[in-house]
């Protein structure tokens, strides 16, 4: 091969590869040489799709709905967007001020691809979702994370951001509620972020909301546009249907934002993906103008399995997990059995020592904290069966018990 054949984009050689993808295919591995594993590492709902979503999409199909779309999507989904943002988020949207992409991270990702350039900050407050940082170093700009550990509940402080920002900030990154903390911020805890960033007009804001309907007990859902209405004009609201109506293989995510801002996302888009899959589309309009008691009786669901799970982490020893409002994660510190042996003899001298060991050992998968910026700390997703979280949860238990000094 030619010596330098295999250079990459300069970009590209410096970003990860996702961690929790990694840790996907581990679990895979594992499974296929015969492990029964029980996998608490990904990301999605594990209920199927609603029926009527997918009844609209095979109908789509017949009615020969299988052509390019507009680029920013086709414009009664975007009518069903606007409406979406006006009516639970109370944002003032016209279908125009939309744009439908090929995910929730296709949102993300064409924002700042669009508006970054080499030298220029994004503001990401850690523990932050895996994709962030590495999609501000694909655009050539520099990811300033800002740690936001457990005695802030893991939340941006309005200091914190003050500090953070220099003439060279591009965007703020929030994320409620979060993954991989499932912290959600306060209409209070936004607002004072707004306050300061109202004397920096030069920062975007993105706000991420893909777990907007996962809020549990007094947790109620805000965005930040909203509630800090002079920050409208310079915030992309990303939003999608892959959390909130297990679609997460629909691809399909939506944003509003300025003008400019959009005009610019689309032109990324036309020449990338030409826009969502049609089909798609069609299934996502279906979601978002359908009954909503999908999205009540998931979030019930996962209520009760946070409730299962945060009690029998705690009542493990070595683990320490608060209790998050939203999102279907678990982030509890494992800080108590680091400098320990396993069963096995491995050393847990870090927190993805401590994944690596549960998967090898205890057969159960879970993402290590330092993959999203914060350690020692595991993130446990709960998006299986109460029986399989609770065997989960045991084998953890059993693990933690059989260490050794
Ligand atoms: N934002 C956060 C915080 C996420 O956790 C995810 C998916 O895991 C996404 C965005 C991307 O969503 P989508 O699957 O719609 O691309």
């Amino acid at each position: 091969m030619q010596p330098d054949l295999a250079r990459l984009n300069v970009n590209l050689a410096s970003a990860q590869a996702s961690a929790t993808y990694k840790i996907m295919d581990r679990v895979a591995a594992r499974r296929a040489a015969g492990a029964r594993i029980i996998s608490l590492s990904a990301g999605e709902p594990d209920f199927d799709t609603p029926a009527h979503v997918c009844d609209a999409a095979i109908e789509a199909i017949r009615a020969g709905h299988t052509r390019y779309t507009q680029v920013a999507g086709m414009r009664p989904l975007r009518e069903a967007i606007a409406a979406k943002f006006q009516g639970e988020n109370g944002l003032d949207v016209g279908w125009q001020d939309t744009i439908v992409c090929t995910g929730g991270k296709q949102v993300i990702y064409n924002a700042l691809s669009a508006t970054l350039n080499a030298g220029d900050e994004v503001i990401v407050p850690a523990p932050y979702w895996v994709s962030y940082p590495e999609m501000v170093q694909l655009s050539g700009a520099v990811p300033v994370i800002v740690s936001c550990g457990a005695d802030v509940g893991f939340k941006l402080t309005p200091d914190a951001l003050a500090r953070a920002i220099t003439p060279r900030t591009r965007w703020l990154i929030l994320n409620s509620p979060s993954n991989p903390t499932g912290a959600v911020y306060t209409r209070d805890e936004l607002a004072a972020l707004a306050e300061v960033l109202l004397d920096h007009p030069h920062v975007l804001v993105l706000s991420d909301d893909i777990y907007e309907h996962l809020t549990f007990d007094s947790a109620g859902f805000h965005t930040i546009a909203a509630v800090a209405p002079r920050l409208a004009s310079r915030t992309l609201t990303m939003n999608g249907v892959s959390k909130a109506y297990a679609m997460t293989g629909w691809r399909i995510g939506f944003g509003t934002g300025p003008r400019w801002l959009l005009e610019a996302m689309e032109k990324v888009q036309g020449q990338q993906t030409s826009g969502a899959s049609s089909i798609s589309q069609h299934a996502a309009l279906a979601a978002l103008n359908g009954p909503k008691d999908f999205i009540r009786g998931s979030r019930a669901v996962f209520k009760e399995r946070r409730n299962l799970m945060v009690s029998m982490l705690n009542e493990t020893p070595g683990l320490a997990c608060p209790v998050p409002a939203g999102a279907f994660y678990a982030f509890a510190s494992c800080g108590g059995i680091l400098g320990r042996r396993t069963a096995a003899g491995t050393l847990l001298a870090t927190d993805e020592d401590v994944a690596g060991a549960l998967l090898d050992e205890a057969n159960v998968a879970v993402v290590h904290g330092s993959a999203f910026g914060l350690g020692p700390y595991i993130r446990i997703a709960y998006a299986l069966d109460t029986e399989s979280l609770r065997q989960a949860c045991q084998a953890i238990r059993q693990f933690c018990l059989s260490l050794k000094d």
